[in-house]
């Protein structure tokens, strides 16, 4: 394929923005090469500046659960704009979403909205603290919960990506009151609970972990989590920015059977608008200002057009009773596609899957937490992302994504896919 007018841009954007990039995962550094630049997508595709198409299996990491430019979401877009972008004063769409998303996620009562998922994990620590008077914070190896300096402690992807998974910029102080256990071994942080008691605000994870490939949890080790929580008067943190509305209505804390405290949300709410949010029950949601003193504020908060991409989404979401069951049928059919053609070949591999979100690990062990996950980080991998992206099929550009399927994608698509990727590992000899 051509990527001539993509590689011009890709030259002028870096010499204006750091890397030629707005979001460090973009930039291909753990595939090499350079990304492309889209001039537009449209269900399950995306269409560059040289007119390639691509079947897309990222749907902007995850928002575009429904496919591209779907048609009620970018009509709802177009009316809001009409009536103004913002006021800095309440709308009634605010209160509609918040309904609405409270009628399907069962452990909140109420919910804030922010403008991305880092700013919702942010405020959602800090609410934590707040309402339990402690400092301290367990996040996992490998799980991501947004740029904000407290998380930026073993994060996954983007920052394992490139290699950094403590940034400069992070001070020592706020360092030390982030403790990092292992996913999936709850002994780490049991031990973390014993050696700090009296400490810890909240445990924060991913419930189903999504940056560093799909890497779902072992029941014993989610629902051991909770019974720690309770017993240490920690809140327990589901970061559900990936799995909110995506895994189910309820996100992965309906899947799961174990609730939380205070869950985060993102991507899939805003419909692919800037949107993030958190909620909890009642009475931890009072201590948020103005109810209590827990400061939190955003100057486009609850945008009305970005609210209305996201009422919208959610209530298609909402009313498709089958949408969840055929994203996962469709995600096991590409998997087991994947799998005919990758068993044929002498590369070791693993490949998880839940719901919509699935990874290709090339590595011989299971892939349950980061050390595993990290072993996929090889020369297979660019190999085989750029020779699919050479025929037009998309994937996220690192070993330590999840792909997101969304459904716009075609049985078809999938066959294509299998087709692809059996070329591309016959090219690698
Ligand atoms: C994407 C992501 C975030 C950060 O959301 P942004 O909107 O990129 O700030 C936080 N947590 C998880 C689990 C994510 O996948």
């Amino acid at each position: 394929m051509r990527y001539e007018r993509s590689s011009q841009l890709f030259k002028a954007a870096q010499k204006v923005i750091p890397g030629g990039v707005n979001s460090a995962v973009r930039a291909f550094t753990g595939v090499g090469g350079e990304p492309f630049f889209v001039e537009r997508a449209k269900g399950a595709y995306l269409y560059d500046e040289d007119g390639n198409k691509y079947i897309d299996y990222i749907s902007s990491w995850g928002p575009m659960i429904l496919g591209h430019a779907r048609q009620e979401v970018v009509d709802a877009i177009k009316e809001r704009a009409d009536k103004g972008s913002s006021y800095g004063i309440p709308t009634e769409l605010e209160t509609r979403i918040a309904e609405l998303a409270v009628s399907m996620v069962e452990s909140i009562d109420k919910i804030r909205f922010v403008n991305s998922g880092t700013e919702a994990c942010m405020s959602a620590v800090r609410l934590a603290r707040g309402y339990t008077g402690k400092d301290g914070i367990i996040k996992f190896k490998g799980n991501y919960h947004g740029h904000s300096d407290a998380f930026l402690i073993q994060a996954g992807s983007g920052a394992s990506t490139l290699g950094t998974p403590n940034s400069p910029g992070v001070t020592q102080g706020t360092a030390k009151d982030t403790f990092a256990a292992d996913y999936n071994d709850l002994n780490s942080v049991t031990q973390i609970v014993q050696q700090n008691k009296g400490e810890i605000a909240c445990i924060i994870v991913e419930p189903v972990a999504g940056n560093m490939g799909c890497v779902p949890p072992k029941p014993e080790f989610i629902k051991g989590l909770r019974k720690l929580c309770d017993q240490h008067d920690i809140l327990l943190v589901f970061d559900e920015v990936m799995t909110g509305f995506r895994l189910a209505k309820g996100g992965a804390q309906e899947l799961l059977g174990v609730h939380p405290d205070i869950t985060c949300f993102g991507k899939v709410v805003g419909g692919g608008l800037p949107v993030g949010a958190f909620g909890a029950r009642k009475e931890i949601m009072s201590c948020l200002s103005p109810e209590g003193p827990v400061y939190q504020a955003g100057t486009l908060s609850g945008n009305p057009i970005a609210m209305a991409a996201g009422y919208t989404t959610l209530k298609i979401l909402n009313e498709d009773d089958g949408i969840y069951e055929r994203l996962e049928k469709k995600t096991q059919y590409l998997k087991d596609a994947c799998d005919n053609v990758l068993n044929q070949y002498d590369i070791p591999y693993q490949i998880n899957q839940i719901g919509s979100m699935m990874s290709v690990h090339f590595c011989e062990n299971e892939v349950v937490d980061f050390d595993t996950a990290t072993k996929g980080n090889n020369a297979h991998f660019p190999k085989v992302f750029h020779a699919l992206m050479d025929q037009g099929i998309y994937l996220p550009p690192s070993p330590f994504e999840s792909y997101f399927l969304n459904d716009a994608l075609t049985y078809e698509d999938f066959d294509k896919t299998a087709i692809a990727l059996d070329k591309a590992l016959s090219s690698l000899g």
